[in-house]
Order: C-alpha cells, then structure tokens, then sequence
C-alpha cells in the first residue's frame, strides 16, 4: 500500500485517499499541432520500470491535485509536490538521484 502526502494540506494517508490521474508533466498540444503530435498527448504514456512521476488527486480530503515521485518496481515514494510545478523540484530531483544513481533523466519541458 502507498502512503501519500498531499502538499497541499500535509495530510498523509493510504492510497485509497487518493484517486490516481497518470502521467505527470506531459507536454500539452492544441488545435495547432499536428495530428502526430495531438495523438502522442492523447495516447502515448511511459511506463517505467522504475521512477515515475505521476499526478494524484485527494478524493477524501481537500480534493486538490497533486504531483507524486515514487518507484514501481518498490512502491518508494520519493515525494510529492503541488500540481502547478512544471518539473519536480531541484530537491526531489537530487533526492532520487541519489537513490537511483545512473537513472536517466527526461526533459520536463
Ligand atoms: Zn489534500
């Protein structure tokens, strides 16, 4: 079972408090891109075997959306941070680089 903390209100609590809503930071296309580029938003996800950033939503609590860092191979939670931030903070960054040293990081932007 994963314990989240939400950043929001500082509650921490068991994953049924929370509604999972995918992949964090995905790269956002409109009516102008392409229909390469508008499909890739719509389907294409990564599925790591590892870190992922993910987006979270406290269904039980203060209902606001959340960003959260964590593993899936040990359900490690890194941290989480506010949904408005568009790349995880410098700190989580260094963080699970030093957990998952040679884990290779993805631009963000
Ligand atoms: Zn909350």
């Amino acid at each position: 079972m994963l314990l989240l903390e939400c950043p929001c209100c500082g509650v921490t609590a068991e994953e049924t408090e929370f509604h999972g809503g995918g992949e964090a930071h995905l790269k956002r296309f409109g009516p102008e891109s392409s229909d390469q580029e508008f499909e890739g938003y719509l389907f294409n996800r990564v599925n790591p075997r590892g870190v992922h950033f993910e987006r979270w939503r406290h269904v039980n609590g203060c209902g606001k959306w959340f960003h959260a860092a964590r593993c899936t191979v040990t359900l490690e939670v890194f941290g989480t941070y506010p949904a408005q931030t568009v790349e995880p903070p410098q700190i989580l960054r260094e963080l699970i680089s030093s957990k998952r040293p040679g884990w290779q990081w993805r631009e963000f932007t």
